[in-house]
């Protein structure tokens, strides 16, 4: 991909998120773009780099530990934003800086494990499974309130805020669903003194709906980078509908 478009695509969705948050009244200053990077190779990212890309999100793990290396001097923060196998938490602990996929306790504990080994501590956020479809990963939203209270015995682990990914659909209304139930989840556990002020939602098809229902955090792939190679069911490992 040519530097010139990418540097007119990262130009270009950060004047749309700035639309999206005067539309709904809020600080363009309040919302994150987080620039997802899978499938694209270090040499996108080095230009990504260059433009003042710092924090990359990844879903795969095998992506991170191919792509730290070669980009080792260029000071980037890894954040996985996919399913999470338990058994992957030892190369998360060593490379990422932060895990908006964390959804069982299991992998809380994995995490922690290996993390005190290495000594760090990292960024969490929840992910919390907001639509009905049978195939999406996240914590189911009634657990939500006893997760976050077993997570505070983590100090590794520093709770920022809550994740989800949208329902699949072509109705607004569904996926304006999602995003809100988020916010509201969020707002019920401040009511329990759990502070999470970092709601990241919204994708390069959604994100000013997810903008209008208080994102802080939005997460960007094709709008930046352009159309990934592989259909999306290549990247969650089950289908998504
Ligand atoms: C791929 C991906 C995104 C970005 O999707 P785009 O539609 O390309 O912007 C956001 N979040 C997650 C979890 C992803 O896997």
């Amino acid at each position: 991909m040519d530097t010139r478009a990418l540097a007119d695509q990262w130009a270009q969705i950060r004047r749309r998120v700035d639309a999206a948050c005067r539309a709904a009244g809020r600080d363009p200053a309040e919302v994150n773009i987080l620039p997802v990077s899978k499938t694209f190779g270090p040499d996108v990212i080095r230009a990504g780099v260059a433009l003042g890309m710092r924090r990359f999100g990844e879903n795969k793990v095998q992506e991170i530990r191919d792509k730290a290396g070669p980009l080792a001097d260029c000071g980037i923060d890894w954040v996985m934003i996919g399913h999470l196998q338990t058994n992957k938490a030892k190369d998360i602990a060593r490379l990422a800086s932060e895990v908006q996929s964390l959804d069982r306790l299991e992998l809380a504990e994995a995490l922690d494990r290996r993390l005190q080994h290495e000594g760090r501590a990292i960024d969490v956020l929840v992910q919390v499974k907001t639509s009905p479809e049978p195939s999406k990963y996240g914590l189911p939203p009634e657990q939500l309130p006893g997760f976050l209270n077993a997570l505070r015995s983590y100090d590794t682990l520093r709770v920022g805020g809550l994740m989800t990914l949208a329902i699949l659909s072509t109705e607004p209304a569904e996926i304006r669903g999602c995003f809100r139930l988020l916010c509201e989840l969020r707002d019920q556990a401040a009511a329990q003194d759990h502070d999470l002020p970092k709601l990241s939602m919204g994708m390069s098809s959604d994100f000013p709906i997810a903008i209008a229902e208080g994102a802080t955090e939005v997460r960007i792939g094709t709008a930046i980078f352009g159309k990934r190679p592989y259909p999306d069911s290549y990247y969650w490992p089950e289908p998504r509908v």
